[in-house]
């Protein structure tokens, strides 16, 4: 029953500062987790784990990892003590096939991750596990894996993409505006999502220089294929953010379910 399925959910997580200011970005992520129900466990897919092969946190107490510089030292003083879920890590790894996941007892937590959850669930409450991005595969493989993560929704897991759809920082710019290229790539790819064309997604290249602009190094793009892919075929799709900020940066947020 299509109704008794945990939606997905791909952040738009942007600068580290979100997760300890109060502002339009937060309060959309804080107003999704109120929208759903309450999950068993949380799988993140993270922009900022990249590996050669796929890995999983499988350590009972993961730590905050502050992987960002030049910031405050309030963000530095975070920490986000969620359990982990050493039984839902061998889960993944019995599910994930072609492929190998390895258990992980040395990452825990990267801002990808915490500074977005501890604006959903700031009691740390729900246990967390993080997949990391294997970046020895193509964008169909990643789109895959999270067609195979799709029966953990049906078992109360919430899977959390976290990464942006624009997101170059080397063109970026420290004000409220948005480049044309970015507005044109955030619209096609939001377009193809409302339609279901995940291929289109998938295969963003295509775009030509909006898509190699926006996507640039893709660690920050790929986490939507994983939200995508464990999609039902007829599931709602709905945007909670849909924000450009910086010239180069998409703070949309999908939900799917
Ligand atoms: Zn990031």
């Amino acid at each position: 029953m299509i109704d008794e399925i945990m939606p997905a959910l791909f952040v738009g997580h942007g600068s580290p500062m979100n997760a300890i200011e109060d502002n339009e970005f937060s309060h959309a992520w804080r107003e999704a987790a109120r929208q759903i129900p309450r999950p068993k466990a949380i799988l993140c897919i993270s922009a900022h784990w990249e590996t050669h092969g796929t890995q999983i946190t499988a350590m009972e107490t993961p730590r905050t990892i502050h992987d960002f510089y030049g910031f405050p030292s309030p963000l530095f003083e975070k920490q986000y003590p969620a359990p982990g879920s050493p039984e839902l890590a061998s889960q993944v790894i019995k599910l994930l096939k072609g492929t190998s996941v390895l258990p992980d007892q040395s990452w825990g937590l990267d801002h990808g991750t915490w500074s977005v959850l501890c604006q959903m669930y700031p009691q740390a409450d729900v246990p967390v596990v993080q997949l990391s991005l294997d970046r020895t595969i193509g964008a169909e493989y990643h789109y895959e894996l999270g067609r195979q993560l799709l029966q953990l929704r049906r078992e109360g897991v919430l899977l959390v993409g976290s990464g942006n759809i624009v997101h170059n920082l080397r063109m970026m710019v420290w004000e409220d505006t948005a480049f044309d290229w970015a507005v044109k790539f955030d619209a096609y790819i939001s377009k193809s999502i409302l339609e279901h064309d995940h291929d289109s997604v998938i295969h963003y290249e295509k775009q030509g220089q909006a898509g190699m602009l926006s996507v640039n190094s893709a660690e920050h793009y790929l986490p939507l294929l994983y939200i995508l892919g464990a999609g039902e075929k007829d599931e709602p799709v709905s945007f909670f953010a849909d924000k450009l900020w910086g010239g180069s940066l998409s703070m949309r947020c999908v939900r799917i379910g």
